[in-house]
């Protein structure tokens, strides 16, 4: 943690003191433990407790990747917006890494947390009238899958369709990966930029999925050994692939004697195999308040029309819908 109260009850913040300023005993704004002055290996200098046990809005100690996150975003914000850190929300019980123009909460998050754990605190926040934007440390960064937790912290746009955010400390870098696809194996495909930490506006930066802007696009690719994968899935009885297979008996099909030729790419949540069986079956994203189906219709009305050479933002399906609709 970076912020404490002093002897005399003040709000002591290390990112605006020198550690010659620092004198006296200093204590848990929360639990009023006494706090110890620390230096991490990269030397941000913090307070840690002796004890964890009595405190209930610091669960564990940071790492120095967060709090290192945490002092160089402050410093980004700092010289365009208003920012405070650590500041605790009475209404609310929560702590944000940092607050932004007292709307929006920033959450650097590091390390695993649970999908319900995380659902609680991102609808405490909505219900409070807060934004809240979770930016990933290196153990949570898109690998080769999307995981269950990952789902839970993607965004939503017109212009940038599914999209999640990265903070690569090491390489000093705020990545924005957006357009998210699966394809039938379940490996991403997407878009992916970096801003390199204290260039422009940060808050300017995380708004950008949601301005008017050149389409962006990706191109498809096919995936000649895709009949074998399933395959050999359905032969190991991966339950993922036996449920489909199921509905397809159901319909008097076969995935195994399918023909799959074009490229089978979807949105994120989207099955191509699942969605024309029987009703779409629609993922909850915890970040997420628009209505994601409209996008999947609007995907699959071109999916089925059209070679799928490229993928396209939701707004572009979306005009591409109304264009024909008026025709
Ligand atoms: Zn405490």
């Amino acid at each position: 943690m970076l912020t404490a109260i002093d002897e005399n009850n003040k709000i002591i913040n290390l990112l605006e003191l020198d550690r010659k300023e620092l004198t006296g005993k200093f204590y848990c704004p929360s639990c009023h433990s006494e706090l110890l002055i620390k230096n991490g290996q990269i030397k941000v200098l913090h307070f840690a407790h002796k004890s964890l046990k009595s405190c209930n809005l610091w669960l564990e100690n940071e790492s120095d990747q967060h709090l290192g996150l945490k002092k160089i975003l402050y410093q980004w914000f700092k010289r365009t917006d208003k920012v405070e850190i650590e500041r605790y929300l009475p209404e609310l019980n929560q702590r944000p890494d940092l607050l932004v123009n007292d709307k929006i909460a920033i959450e650097i998050q590091c390390s695993h947390l649970s999908i319900k754990r995380l659902k609680e605190r991102t609808e405490n926040y909505k219900a409070h009238g807060f934004k809240v934007l979770w930016l990933m440390g290196k153990d949570l960064w898109l690998a080769e899958q999307v995981t269950e937790l990952q789902k839970n912290l993607v965004y939503f746009s017109e212009n940038r369709g599914f999209f999640y955010w990265e903070l690569d400390f090491q390489r000093k870098k705020l990545r924005l990966k957006s357009l998210i696809h699966e394809d039938l194996r379940g490996r991403i495909i997407c878009l992916q930029e970096e801003i390199p930490f204290g260039q422009g506006r940060l808050i300017a930066h995380l708004r950008l999925p949601y301005l008017a802007q050149k389409l962006m696009k990706i191109p498809t690719f096919k995936d000649p050994k895709l009949s074998s994968f399933i395959r050999q899935q359905l032969y190991y009885q991966s339950s993922k692939w036996m449920k489909i297979q199921e509905k397809y008996y159901q319909k008097g099909e076969n995935l195994l004697t399918k023909k799959f030729e074009g490229p089978y790419i979807a949105p994120l949540g989207l099955n191509l195999l699942e969605s024309f069986t029987d009703e779409m079956t629609i993922t909850t994203f915890t970040q997420i308040d628009q209505n994601v189906k409209l996008y999947y219709e609007n995907f699959l009305i071109n999916f089925q029309r059209n070679s799928l050479e490229m993928l396209y933002p939701p707004r572009f399906y979306a005009i591409m819908g109304k264009q024909k609709k008026e025709k």
